[in-house]
């Protein structure tokens, strides 16, 4: 056990669900590779309930993706949002995602916890993408922390357009299908 480094890991399984090369031009689909991460995570048991994937805005290259991996990581900051940050920055190798120009844009299954938004303020992308609410998060047990409505207007401020409820629905249900089966509401 390293005292000097820590690895984070996405789950074996993503390039079976990922198409690397595929162009994503639209949000819905977009948010429906967010949301199958999230899916797929919880049917095979490799994480909480939720989905990420990072964008360039105007080619829909797809950058990077993240899923939950709280516990098996043993990491209470691998929140999907912030595995897909840190990796999007290792691939470009640049601690801000706008720093060459490229506008990127993060989608994820549900509204960022505290911690998941100041990540994406920090990150540089220019746009944010949300499917499941943070209410929809609490109905089933999981706190996200200190996130009021000033703070997306503190996003909006400083650049970011945010968009909420995109395809709330099949998100929520995710969430649902991970209480009903069982997963575990750390946090709560
Ligand atoms: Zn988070």
């Amino acid at each position: 056990m390293s005292r000097q480094s820590v690895t984070l890991t996405l789950p074996d399984w993503i390039n079976d669900v990922v198409d690397w090369q595929r162009r994503y031009q639209h949000d819905d689909e977009k948010m429906a590779l967010a949301i199958e991460l999230s899916r797929q995570n919880v049917l095979r048991g490799t994480g909480g309930p939720f989905g990420s994937a990072i964008f360039d805005c105007d080619s829909g290259k797809l950058l990077s993706v993240g899923v939950n991996r709280v516990m098996p990581l043993h990491n209470s900051s691998a929140h999907g949002e912030m595995v897909a940050i840190m990796l999007a920055e290792q691939a470009l190798q640049s601690f801000s995602l706008n720093a060459d120009g490229v506008k990127r844009e993060l989608f994820t299954s549900c509204e960022p916890c505290a911690m998941c938004l100041g990540g994406t303020l920090w990150s540089g992308v220019k746009r944010l993408v949300c499917a499941a609410t943070a209410e929809d998060a609490r109905a089933i047990g999981f706190d996200e922390g200190p996130v009021f409505e000033p703070s997306y207007q503190y996003l909006r401020d400083a650049g970011v357009e945010v968009v909420r409820q995109v395809q709330r629905s099949a998100a929520a249900q995710v969430l649902k299908d991970y209480l009903n089966h069982g997963g575990t509401i750390y946090n709560g």
